[in-house]
């Protein structure tokens, strides 16, 4: 399960983070996630909430910000957002420049997910 295995990675980072704070209560976290991810942010809640019963984590609010792609066009340059993606796979979802519809884009932004901030109690 994809989206399990991603919450679950932004899960060990918070966890990690509230560790070195010696937090003993986590009350807000802030994750970025990449559109191209194609994760849903209630699915994502309703992971978080439960993989997380039982430590520091439990209880604690999630602010889900999606990210919107920015591709760079290896043959154009074209640099900035993109159109539509196919999310067909989630490892490589099929990008087109919009100016040339070329396919030989980089990808900057919007396939990670990472944890921006954190509130502890
Ligand atoms: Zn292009």
């Amino acid at each position: 399960m994809h989206e399990i295995a991603i919450a679950g990675g932004i899960i060990d980072i918070a966890l990690d983070h509230a560790r070195k704070h010696n937090a003993r209560s986590v009350k807000e976290v802030w994750v970025e996630v990449g559109e191209l991810t194609s994760l849903n942010p209630d699915q994502l809640r309703f992971i978080f909430n439960t993989i997380t019963r039982n430590t520091v984590l439990e209880g604690a609010e999630y602010r889900i910000d999606m990210i919107k792609p920015v591709i760079e066009c290896n043959q154009c340059r074209y640099h900035g957002a993109i159109k539509f993606f196919q999310a067909l796979h989630y490892v490589l979802p099929v990008i087109h420049c919009p100016e040339c519809d070329s396919t030989d884009v980089e990808i900057l932004q919007g396939r990670d997910c990472t944890v921006k901030d954190m509130v502890f109690s």
